[in-house]
């Protein structure tokens, strides 16, 4: 009877193996921002690191040493661009030592950890399939447009392109608005049109404004829609109770708008978005900071549109188009290495009270939210500096040839030493000015040099709380 009962544990131990191996874990990590807010980097330096299996102390699989070995693996979607891991490393590496270029469309790379579980009832070894969905935080402005007809997104976007002070930058496309939405049309003024609408888009994110917030997201980021008939359309000025001739311009408009909606905007929210499980947002808080009170606003609404994205399953109209999984969101203020030690902290506190401030107008983002303040490849290095008497907080690093400090201009090969300005204690007064604009000093600097262990091999990038990120979105996953 006993071995008969062995056989059957073994047989269930066996049962057990193989669903292990069948079904094995996997989740899919977004990363996200807006232009030029450090989605490359972070995710070449997320990479890199995970790679690398040097432990980081704050992310615990890896402190704990149960992180065996990560291995780039083939991706399992065959229609997304793989993101080119390799060629940024290359970019960041001497002689180059360049960042890499910017992310403009989708791209996907799944890494495959095998790790150790943490002592419990569930030990042994197992392997997480972590698939990493870069792509441009443009795309979700796009949700808005969803449940919003050809007419009232016409009705919103050409009134809010009437405020004061969009005056100056509206003015050619405001001039192309006035023709006859109900006259006949060729494809040559429809082009004219939407190219006067793309540059005031343009020169939104431009102005003082530093951000885009106005749909549509794809003007901007056109990723491999560049130059395709998909984006050939503008909002136009309706008169109220518009009713559009056939073949008129408005009726062209109206159905590449609803084109645009049905074939670019749906299938990405579908396909990608909601597909989904943890999301990292990255926000270049220091540059809407600098570029003042206009440019703060508009990242406001920029958060907005993205955490009611995170909670779309909750509205009626939204959840049947889709609904996203996503249970953990961690918002990032990129680019920490700009500032001095004693300025992190407030940096963090400055992007908490934004996003509290986001949840409370949007009522919260349907899972769990997180903000660090982070430079996911540290630039600079502490120092100080004695001037007049005092002790000076300064970062030192190599700044981008050209770049201008106090009236000098660097050659990329010289460091210097920087005072970025203090960020304040309470981030309430970052409303009324605390930080007048242009009042912070933060230079492009080169990516660092990498330093070199006592074996001679290359010591991994250096980084500002990366760790704290990778706790807060695979920690529970490898734990
Ligand atoms: P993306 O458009 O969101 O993909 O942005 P990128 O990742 O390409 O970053 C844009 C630029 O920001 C880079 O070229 C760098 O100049 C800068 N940057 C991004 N991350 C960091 C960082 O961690 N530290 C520093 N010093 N600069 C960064």
């Amino acid at each position: 009877a006993l071995s008969f009962l062995d056989g059957t544990v073994d047989a269930i131990r066996n049962l057990g193996h193989y669903a292990a191996s069948t079904v094995s874990p996997r989740l899919r990590l977004g990363v996200t921002g807006l232009s030029r807010s450090g989605k490359t980097v972070f995710t070449t330096a997320l990479v890199h690191h995970l790679l690398a299996s040097v432990a980081m102390p704050v992310f615990r699989a890896s402190a704990e040493g149960r992180i065996r070995k990560a291995r780039l693996d083939d991706q399992p979607d065959d229609t997304v661009p793989r993101f080119p891991f390799e060629e940024h490393m290359a970019s960041l590496a001497e002689p180059e030592r360049q960042w890499p270029e910017s992310t403009r469309r989708i791209a996907e790379l799944r890494v495959s950890i095998d790790y150790e579980r943490a002592a419990g009832w569930r030990s042994g070894p197992s392997t997480l399939a972590l698939d990493i969905v870069d792509y441009p935080g443009e795309w979700l402005l796009d949700l808005a447009l969803l449940d919003k007809s050809f007419a009232e997104w016409s009705r919103e976007t050409v009134a809010s392109s009437r405020r004061p002070e969009r005056a100056g930058i509206a003015g050619p496309w405001q001039q192309a608005l006035k023709r006859d939405p109900a006259g006949a049309v060729g494809e040559a003024d429809i082009g004219q049109l939407a190219a006067t609408f793309t540059d005031y888009l343009k020169a939104l994110r431009a102005g003082p404004e530093a951000v885009a917030t106005t749909p549509p997201g794809r003007f901007l980021m056109p990723g491999d829609l560049a130059g395709s008939p998909a984006l050939t359309f503008a909002p136009l000025d309706l008169p109220p109770g518009f009713v559009a001739p056939p073949r008129s311009l408005a009726s062209q408009m109206e159905r590449r708008y609803e084109a645009y909606k049905a074939r670019v905007v749906r299938p990405f929210f579908r396909e990608h978005f909601a597909r989904l499980d943890r999301q990292i947002v990255l926000v270049d808080v220091l540059a809407s900071l600098d570029a003042g009170p206009a440019a703060l606003a508009e990242l406001e609404t920029a958060l907005d549109q993205v955490l009611l994205a995170f909670r779309a399953g909750r509205n009626s109209f939204l959840s049947s188009v889709f609904s996203p999984r996503i249970d953990k969101v961690l918002f990032a203020a990129t680019k920490a290495d700009h500032l001095h030690r004693a300025d992190h902290q407030r940096l963090e506190a400055i992007l908490k009270l934004l996003v509290d401030r986001s949840m409370r107008r949007t009522q919260g983002a349907g899972g769990t939210v997180g903000t660090v303040a982070l430079a996911a490849i540290r630039a600079t290095r502490e120092a100080t500096v004695r001037e007049d008497g005092e002790n000076l907080a300064a970062i030192v690093g190599t700044p981008a040839a050209g770049e201008e400090i106090d009236g000098q201009i660097f050659d990329g090969e010289t460091e210097a030493a920087i005072f970025p300005g203090e960020l304040p204690d309470n981030p309430e007064t970052v409303f009324s000015g605390a930080v007048p604009s242009g009042a912070l000093r933060f230079p492009r600097f080169r990516p660092p040099r990498r330093a070199r262990d006592h074996g001679g091999r290359l010591a991994p990038l250096p980084h500002i709380r990366l760790d704290r990120a990778l706790e807060f979105l695979l920690g529970d996953r490898l734990a």
